[in-house]
């Protein structure tokens, strides 16, 4: 089934322009040295059974930091299905209450906005917003939305997502595979046994910070190194630190691995539950 895979953002946790900094990224006039803070959507369009019933936009996002609203906006983002957390850091969640307007949209349908996290995760989300998630939550206008365990396999709407377990630093994070496509992010060591629920992948996105090592975050070398073994048609980079410019970058790569930008649309082929591989 056809499907779009469009970055929301791009950049590291403190984005791009990085506040103060003058160097010549944060202050590039090139639009794709603007990076917002990292989350990708996942849209298809439902068949319906029904002959003569029109087709329903689904809309899955991984990640709702801190830039989600303005990320929202930008793309018309008027509908979501679902959201995967990768993990709680606050580059990766801080966006979730700007999910609201959304989640009252789902709630007058008659429904809840799930919100897939692994327990570790959940703590966190439950924790940050006690307002939303405590069971004596009282606030009017809190976000419509329910926290559901990760597990291996999700299926939203027919369309199926699988948890990529890979490391960050010290922690396991998740990463995500729907269909021909595959979604990394902070991330600074692959399990073997990842390695190969990525076999097959034709578009793969990994994290790469900048060229000096750091404990939790991959460089640009070892990101080109995992692309080169997962041998994905095209891979794009994304998490990205003020170090690398955009155009700069692109001319050291190899030429099957691209900076991704907040925008960048790509064409996918999501797979439906039980259908075969
Ligand atoms: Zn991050
Ligand atoms: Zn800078
Ligand atoms: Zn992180």
């Amino acid at each position: 089934m056809n499907g779009t895979l469009t970055f929301l953002g791009t950049g590291t946790s403190m984005g791009v322009p990085t506040i103060g900094c003058p160097c010549s990224v944060c202050t590039s006039s090139n639009p794709r040295d603007r990076r917002l803070r990292p989350s990708v959507m996942i849209r298809w369009n439902e068949i319906q059974p029904e002959s003569g019933v029109a087709p329903r936009h689904r809309a899955v996002v991984i990640d709702t930091g801190p830039d989600f609203r303005e990320q929202a906006l930008r793309t018309g983002l008027a509908h979501v299905d679902a959201v995967f957390y990768t993990h709680g850091h606050v580059d990766h969640i801080l966006g979730l209450d700007d999910l609201r307007p959304l989640s009252f949209i789902a709630h007058r349908a008659g429904g809840l906005i799930p919100l897939y996290a692994s327990p570790h995760t959940a703590e966190i989300l439950e924790r940050v917003y006690d307002y939303t998630f405590s069971p004596n939550a009282t606030y009017a206008t809190r976000a419509r939305v329910e926290i559901r365990p990760l597990a291996d396999r999700t299926t939203i709407h027919g369309v199926e997502f699988l948890r990529i377990p890979v490391l960050h630093g010290d922690m396991e994070v998740a990463g995500f595979r729907f269909g021909n496509a595959a979604y990394l992010t902070d991330v600074s060591e692959i399990p073997e046994s990842s390695f190969e629920l990525l076999e097959g992948v034709e578009t793969l996105v990994l994290p790469a910070l900048r060229h000096k090592p750091h404990p939790s975050h991959a460089t640009v070398a070892q990101a080109v190194g995992w692309a080169e073994r997962i041998g994905a048609r095209q891979t794009f980079l994304t998490h990205i630190a003020h170090e690398l410019g955009h155009d700069e970058t692109n001319s050291m790569l190899p030429e099957s691995v691209r900076m991704a930008w907040d925008g960048l649309e790509l064409p996918v082929t999501l797979r439906r539950a039980g259908e075969a591989a």
